[in-house]
């Protein structure tokens, strides 16, 4: 991954400390309210401290601790059945952590947890867009009802697809290439793939291709922005899963199409996933970019076509209907 600047460092450390020290607060909270509540509990509490001591006295001086050990959990025992006898919930003092991972401290054994790759991720690239889409787009949320007769097959085989590469990803080497018109579900179906993906604690960059060459063809021409070129095309090739979306709709040139080039030919090599999504027909993608992308796309990826009406149109119109009804309604 790219590096981090010292700034973004500490502001992504800085919140792990803000998600303990509120865990902390929460859980003291909550005790003040069981001790107000219920007297006994305090004294409960009060006296493990004792027995934790006489436990390893009795270990020091090769006595028994075990009858000191079996106390203590008679008192957690009693402690559970005060909190029930009370209406509190028997875990009310144990708040979770955010990242039951790393205990929100973002490292595992010294190594970067998940959760802070992510956090990284979402520093150096804007992929607020994805996580925002991730929240609503999951495969239960496909809706075959917008499509028809062909249309419905062409979708029911693509979202097999995409649950197929859901289900294997880590273990068996798969890319997608959704194309069709526009609207007919390919970034759609492209966003819950990822939001799967994400969920597994991969990394996944989501660029529209627009940005993505955008950003490529910004940096690769200023030498002082050598370092950053060099960490972002890092990340294009060597991230889990980059999804390119809307391919085609980035200004054409012979660059792009050897840009596009490297990169899938960078990730074949790593055995890298990719998932494209374009309106492009197949002619299209092999007149506007090179063969070897033709090919490399043709030969490497799961080719799936979406057809149909446009559903963001279609459920435009019935939103109006909608509330065309509702005002009739009232108006009646
Ligand atoms: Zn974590």
């Amino acid at each position: 991954m790219a590096t981090l600047t010292r700034e973004q460092y500490d502001s992504i450390m800085f919140r792990y400390g803000q998600r303990q020290r509120d865990r902390l607060s929460e859980i003291e909270s909550r005790r003040r309210r069981v001790y107000a509540a219920i007297p006994e509990y305090r004294k409960l509490d009060e006296s493990v401290p004792t027995k934790a001591m006489d436990t390893l006295r009795a270990r020091l001086s090769g006595g028994s601790e075990k009858d000191c050990r079996s106390e203590i959990s008679q008192i957690s025992a009693k402690k559970r059945s005060l909190l029930r006898m009370h209406g509190f919930p028997e875990d009310y003092l144990e708040v979770p952590c955010i990242c039951p991972l790393c205990r929100d401290t973002g490292y595992v054994k010294g190594e970067k947890c998940v959760c802070f790759k992510k956090e990284e991720v979402r520093l150096l690239y804007d992929q607020s867009n994805v996580e925002i889409l991730a929240k609503t787009a999951c495969f239960e949320n496909l809706s075959e009802e917008f499509y028809t007769g062909e249309a419905l097959d062409n979708f029911k085989r693509a979202r097999a697809a995409a649950l197929r590469f859901v289900s294997t990803f880590g273990r068996d080497y798969r890319n997608l290439y959704f194309y069709g018109p526009v609207g007919t579900g390919k970034s759609f179906l492209s966003v819950c793939v990822a939001a799967k993906i994400l969920e597994a604690g991969y990394s996944v960059l989501y660029f529209s291709a627009a940005s993505m060459f955008d950003r490529l063809s910004s940096l690769c021409y200023d030498y002082r922005l050598r370092e950053e070129y060099r960490s972002f095309t890092e990340d294009l090739h060597s991230c889990d899963l980059l999804i390119i979306d809307d391919l085609g709709t980035e200004l054409p040139s012979q660059t792009v199409s050897a840009q596009l080039f490297t990169c899938i030919n960078e990730r074949a090599l790593r055995q890298k996933a990719t998932i494209i999504s374009t309106n492009l027909s197949l002619e299209d993608l092999q007149k506007n970019y090179s063969d070897r992308v033709f090919s490399r796309i043709t030969n490497g990826y799961e080719l799936c076509k979406l057809t149909g009406k446009d559903i963001r149109l279609l459920k435009k119109v019935r939103t109006i209907n909608g509330t065309n009804q509702k005002t009739r309604q009232t108006q009646s």
